[in-house]
Protein backbone atom coordinates (compact mmCIF):
# COMPACT_ATOMS: atom_id res chain seq x y z
CA UNK A 1 0.00 0.00 0.00
CA UNK A 2 1.38 3.36 -1.04
CA UNK A 3 1.66 6.06 1.81
CA UNK A 4 2.08 9.52 1.06
CA UNK A 5 5.60 10.67 3.30
CA UNK A 6 7.38 13.71 3.53
CA UNK A 7 11.55 13.67 4.39
CA UNK A 8 14.21 15.84 5.01
CA UNK A 9 18.01 14.95 4.01
CA UNK A 10 20.83 16.74 4.93
CA UNK A 11 23.73 17.27 2.47
CA UNK A 12 21.66 16.12 -0.81
CA UNK A 13 23.78 17.32 -2.99
CA UNK A 14 26.64 14.60 -3.72
CA UNK A 15 27.98 11.14 -2.51
CA UNK A 16 25.37 9.43 -0.05
CA UNK A 17 22.87 12.42 0.46
CA UNK A 18 22.43 12.70 -3.24
CA UNK A 19 21.48 8.50 -3.62
CA UNK A 20 19.06 8.43 -0.83
CA UNK A 21 17.12 11.59 -2.45
CA UNK A 22 16.86 9.20 -5.26
CA UNK A 23 16.02 6.77 -3.46
CA UNK A 24 13.13 8.06 -1.45
CA UNK A 25 12.07 9.43 -4.62
CA UNK A 26 11.98 6.95 -6.73
CA UNK A 27 10.26 4.39 -4.17
CA UNK A 28 6.81 5.99 -5.41
CA UNK A 29 7.82 3.79 -8.16
CA UNK A 30 7.20 0.23 -6.22
CA UNK A 31 4.55 1.22 -3.99
CA UNK A 32 5.82 1.17 -0.73
CA UNK A 33 6.57 4.33 0.24
CA UNK A 34 5.91 7.97 -1.38
CA UNK A 35 8.40 10.33 -0.25
CA UNK A 36 8.40 14.50 -1.35
CA UNK A 37 11.62 14.65 -0.37
CA UNK A 38 13.30 18.82 0.93
CA UNK A 39 17.15 18.48 0.84
CA UNK A 40 19.60 20.64 2.58
CA UNK A 41 23.13 21.68 1.57
CA UNK A 42 26.19 23.73 2.19
CA UNK A 43 27.62 25.52 -0.70
CA UNK A 44 26.95 23.74 -4.27
CA UNK A 45 23.79 25.44 -5.84
CA UNK A 46 24.89 23.96 -9.21
CA UNK A 47 24.72 20.57 -7.31
CA UNK A 48 21.26 21.12 -5.63
CA UNK A 49 19.63 22.76 -9.23
CA UNK A 50 20.85 19.55 -10.72
CA UNK A 51 19.32 17.06 -8.37
CA UNK A 52 16.52 18.92 -9.14
CA UNK A 53 16.28 19.08 -12.71
CA UNK A 54 17.47 14.83 -12.42
CA UNK A 55 15.01 13.52 -10.01
CA UNK A 56 11.71 14.14 -12.41
CA UNK A 57 9.28 11.59 -10.80
CA UNK A 58 6.06 12.29 -11.48
CA UNK A 59 3.95 13.19 -8.23
CA UNK A 60 7.28 14.05 -5.73
CA UNK A 61 7.95 17.38 -5.13
CA UNK A 62 11.95 17.64 -4.61
CA UNK A 63 12.89 21.22 -2.80
CA UNK A 64 16.35 22.65 -2.13
CA UNK A 65 17.59 24.86 0.69
CA UNK A 66 20.41 26.26 1.59
CA UNK A 67 22.31 26.34 5.04
CA UNK A 68 24.80 25.41 7.21
CA UNK A 69 23.15 22.19 9.34
CA UNK A 70 25.86 23.42 12.14
CA UNK A 71 24.14 26.56 12.75
CA UNK A 72 21.02 26.34 15.38
CA UNK A 73 19.31 29.31 14.34
CA UNK A 74 19.44 28.93 10.68
CA UNK A 75 18.19 25.07 11.36
CA UNK A 76 15.21 26.09 13.05
CA UNK A 77 14.03 28.62 10.06
CA UNK A 78 15.56 26.32 7.29
CA UNK A 79 13.35 23.19 8.62
CA UNK A 80 9.99 25.53 9.29
CA UNK A 81 10.38 26.53 5.24
CA UNK A 82 10.84 22.92 4.92
CA UNK A 83 7.88 21.99 7.09
CA UNK A 84 5.63 24.57 5.28
CA UNK A 85 7.04 23.15 1.92
CA UNK A 86 5.99 19.94 2.64
CA UNK A 87 2.98 20.16 4.60
CA UNK A 88 4.76 17.95 7.57
CA UNK A 89 7.70 15.72 8.43
CA UNK A 90 7.61 12.21 8.72
CA UNK A 91 11.21 11.22 7.80
CA UNK A 92 14.33 13.08 8.45
CA UNK A 93 17.81 11.75 7.03
CA UNK A 94 21.23 13.22 8.98
CA UNK A 95 23.55 12.79 6.67
CA UNK A 96 25.36 15.82 6.10
CA UNK A 97 29.39 15.67 7.32
CA UNK A 98 32.66 16.59 6.51
CA UNK A 99 36.15 15.22 6.85
CA UNK A 100 39.39 17.47 8.36
CA UNK A 101 41.89 14.51 8.78
CA UNK A 102 45.21 14.59 10.69
CA UNK A 103 47.02 13.26 13.68
CA UNK A 104 46.26 14.77 16.90
CA UNK A 105 49.68 16.07 17.54
CA UNK A 106 48.78 18.13 14.16
CA UNK A 107 45.10 19.01 14.44
CA UNK A 108 44.10 22.24 15.23
CA UNK A 109 41.21 23.53 17.47
CA UNK A 110 39.20 24.86 14.63
CA UNK A 111 39.27 21.35 12.39
CA UNK A 112 38.21 19.64 15.66
CA UNK A 113 35.60 22.16 16.31
CA UNK A 114 34.31 21.99 12.53
CA UNK A 115 33.93 18.45 12.39
CA UNK A 116 32.17 18.38 15.86
CA UNK A 117 28.97 20.78 14.80
CA UNK A 118 28.75 19.63 11.23
CA UNK A 119 29.00 16.04 11.72
CA UNK A 120 26.83 15.85 15.50
CA UNK A 121 25.50 18.70 16.99
CA UNK A 122 23.89 19.10 13.20
CA UNK A 123 22.17 15.79 14.27
CA UNK A 124 20.97 17.45 17.49
CA UNK A 125 19.57 20.57 15.47
CA UNK A 126 17.99 18.58 13.17
CA UNK A 127 16.39 16.08 15.40
CA UNK A 128 15.52 19.04 17.69
CA UNK A 129 13.63 21.08 15.24
CA UNK A 130 11.64 18.15 13.44
CA UNK A 131 10.82 16.10 16.87
CA UNK A 132 8.06 18.25 17.98
CA UNK A 133 5.70 17.49 14.96
CA UNK A 134 6.54 13.92 14.99
CA UNK A 135 5.67 13.37 18.50
CA UNK A 136 2.44 15.52 17.61
CA UNK A 137 1.55 13.13 14.91
CA UNK A 138 2.76 10.07 16.46
CA UNK A 139 5.01 9.24 13.76
CA UNK A 140 8.37 9.56 12.69
CA UNK A 141 11.39 7.85 11.17
CA UNK A 142 15.03 9.00 11.84
CA UNK A 143 17.88 7.54 10.27
CA UNK A 144 21.77 9.34 11.00
CA UNK A 145 24.34 7.94 8.93
CA UNK A 146 27.15 7.34 11.00
CA UNK A 147 30.29 5.38 10.18
CA UNK A 148 32.52 2.22 10.74
CA UNK A 149 34.97 4.12 12.02
CA UNK A 150 32.86 5.69 14.87
CA UNK A 151 32.83 2.16 15.72
CA UNK A 152 36.14 0.58 15.88
CA UNK A 153 38.21 4.12 15.65
CA UNK A 154 40.93 5.13 12.99
CA UNK A 155 44.41 6.88 13.02
CA UNK A 156 44.55 10.28 11.67
CA UNK A 157 40.40 11.02 12.37
CA UNK A 158 40.60 11.61 16.14
CA UNK A 159 38.12 14.70 15.41
CA UNK A 160 36.00 12.31 12.62
CA UNK A 161 35.64 9.31 15.26
CA UNK A 162 34.71 11.07 18.28
CA UNK A 163 31.41 13.29 15.78
CA UNK A 164 30.39 9.55 14.38
CA UNK A 165 30.92 7.52 17.84
CA UNK A 166 28.79 10.46 19.16
CA UNK A 167 25.96 10.30 16.81
CA UNK A 168 25.50 6.43 17.44
CA UNK A 169 25.22 7.25 21.22
CA UNK A 170 22.72 10.11 20.44
CA UNK A 171 21.19 7.45 18.15
CA UNK A 172 20.52 5.15 20.85
CA UNK A 173 19.27 7.91 23.33
CA UNK A 174 16.85 9.50 20.90
CA UNK A 175 15.65 6.08 20.20
CA UNK A 176 14.86 5.19 23.53
CA UNK A 177 13.33 9.00 24.40
CA UNK A 178 11.11 8.34 21.48
CA UNK A 179 10.05 5.13 21.15
CA UNK A 180 6.96 5.55 22.80
CA UNK A 181 5.86 7.78 20.70
CA UNK A 182 6.29 5.40 17.44
CA UNK A 183 9.32 7.29 16.61
CA UNK A 184 12.25 5.39 15.16
CA UNK A 185 15.82 6.32 15.39
CA UNK A 186 18.16 4.14 13.37
CA UNK A 187 22.04 4.71 12.34
CA UNK A 188 23.71 3.74 9.21
CA UNK A 189 27.38 3.00 9.77
CA UNK A 190 29.15 2.96 5.64
CA UNK A 191 32.69 1.77 5.41
CA UNK A 192 34.17 3.35 2.53
CA UNK A 193 31.68 4.78 -0.10
CA UNK A 194 32.72 6.24 -2.90
CA UNK A 195 32.26 9.78 -2.88
CA UNK A 196 34.36 12.82 -2.82
CA UNK A 197 34.87 12.63 0.03
CA UNK A 198 36.74 9.15 0.09
CA UNK A 199 37.89 10.15 -3.77
CA UNK A 200 40.68 12.51 -1.81
CA UNK A 201 42.27 8.81 -0.81
CA UNK A 202 45.22 7.66 -3.43
CA UNK A 203 45.11 5.02 -5.43
CA UNK A 204 47.40 3.42 -3.33
CA UNK A 205 45.39 4.13 -0.03
CA UNK A 206 42.37 2.91 -2.06
CA UNK A 207 44.03 -0.31 -2.93
CA UNK A 208 45.11 -0.81 0.84
CA UNK A 209 41.44 -0.30 2.06
CA UNK A 210 40.24 -2.64 -0.63
CA UNK A 211 42.54 -5.58 0.49
CA UNK A 212 40.41 -5.40 3.61
CA UNK A 213 37.27 -5.14 2.10
CA UNK A 214 35.86 -9.16 1.96
CA UNK A 215 33.83 -8.26 -0.94
CA UNK A 216 36.59 -6.40 -2.58
CA UNK A 217 35.67 -2.80 -3.97
CA UNK A 218 34.22 0.27 -2.25
CA UNK A 219 30.84 1.05 -1.40
CA UNK A 220 28.49 2.66 -3.87
CA UNK A 221 26.41 5.68 -2.61
CA UNK A 222 23.16 2.98 -3.36
CA UNK A 223 24.45 0.75 -1.21
CA UNK A 224 23.87 2.90 1.76
CA UNK A 225 20.54 4.52 -0.12
CA UNK A 226 18.80 1.10 -0.04
CA UNK A 227 19.47 0.47 3.53
CA UNK A 228 18.14 3.97 4.52
CA UNK A 229 15.39 3.34 2.22
CA UNK A 230 14.35 -0.07 4.09
CA UNK A 231 14.51 1.78 6.96
CA UNK A 232 12.06 4.21 6.29
CA UNK A 233 9.56 1.80 4.72
CA UNK A 234 7.16 -0.10 6.84
CA UNK A 235 9.06 -2.99 6.96
CA UNK A 236 11.59 -1.53 9.29
CA UNK A 237 8.53 -0.47 11.84
CA UNK A 238 9.50 -2.68 15.02
CA UNK A 239 13.20 -1.49 14.12
CA UNK A 240 14.74 1.02 16.61
CA UNK A 241 18.09 2.22 18.03
CA UNK A 242 20.22 0.03 15.96
CA UNK A 243 23.66 0.40 13.89
CA UNK A 244 23.01 -0.96 10.47
CA UNK A 245 27.08 -1.69 9.19
CA UNK A 246 27.18 -1.13 5.14
CA UNK A 247 30.90 -2.19 4.42
CA UNK A 248 31.13 -5.35 2.29
CA UNK A 249 32.72 -6.93 5.43
CA UNK A 250 35.58 -5.02 6.24
CA UNK A 251 34.28 -4.79 9.78
CA UNK A 252 32.68 -8.17 10.49
P1 LIG B 1 30.22 14.24 0.38
O1 LIG B 1 30.18 13.56 -0.94
O2 LIG B 1 31.42 15.06 0.75
O3 LIG B 1 28.89 15.13 0.52
C1 LIG B 1 28.66 15.84 1.70
C2 LIG B 1 27.31 16.50 1.65
O4 LIG B 1 27.10 17.19 2.90
C3 LIG B 1 27.19 17.56 0.57
O5 LIG B 1 25.87 17.55 0.07
C4 LIG B 1 27.47 18.86 1.33
O6 LIG B 1 26.85 20.01 0.72
C5 LIG B 1 26.82 18.56 2.66
N1 LIG B 1 27.37 19.36 3.76
C6 LIG B 1 28.62 19.28 4.31
N2 LIG B 1 28.74 20.16 5.31
C7 LIG B 1 27.55 20.82 5.39
C8 LIG B 1 27.06 21.86 6.23
N3 LIG B 1 27.82 22.43 7.18
N4 LIG B 1 25.79 22.30 6.03
C9 LIG B 1 25.00 21.77 5.06
N5 LIG B 1 25.41 20.76 4.26
C10 LIG B 1 26.68 20.31 4.41
O7 LIG B 1 30.08 13.18 1.58
P2 LIG B 1 29.59 11.65 1.58
O8 LIG B 1 30.78 10.80 1.39
O9 LIG B 1 28.40 11.49 0.70
O10 LIG B 1 29.18 11.50 3.11
C11 LIG B 1 27.84 11.61 3.56
C12 LIG B 1 27.77 11.14 5.00
O11 LIG B 1 28.22 9.78 5.07
C13 LIG B 1 28.67 11.92 5.95
O12 LIG B 1 28.03 12.07 7.19
C14 LIG B 1 29.89 11.04 6.07
O13 LIG B 1 30.57 11.27 7.28
C15 LIG B 1 29.26 9.66 6.03
N6 LIG B 1 30.16 8.60 5.63
C16 LIG B 1 30.78 8.61 4.44
C17 LIG B 1 31.65 7.57 4.10
C18 LIG B 1 32.37 7.49 2.79
O14 LIG B 1 33.21 6.59 2.63
N7 LIG B 1 32.11 8.36 1.84
C19 LIG B 1 31.87 6.53 5.02
C20 LIG B 1 31.22 6.56 6.24
C21 LIG B 1 30.35 7.59 6.53
P3 LIG B 1 27.62 20.87 -0.47
O15 LIG B 1 27.57 20.02 -1.70
O16 LIG B 1 26.82 22.10 -0.60
O17 LIG B 1 29.01 21.07 0.05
Amino acid sequence: MTSNKRAIVTGGTRGIGRAIVKELAARSCCGVLFSDVAFIYNSCDECAEEIIQEISVSGTQIYAFKADVSNYEQTEDTVKAAIEKLGGVDILINNAGITRDNLLLRMSENDFDDVINANLKSVFNYTKAVIRPMIKQRYGRIINIASVVGLIGNAGQSNYVASKAGVIGFTKAMARELASRNITVNAVAPGFIQTDMTNKLTDEQKQAITQNIPMGRLGKPEDVAKVVGFLCSEEADYITGQIIVVDGGMTM
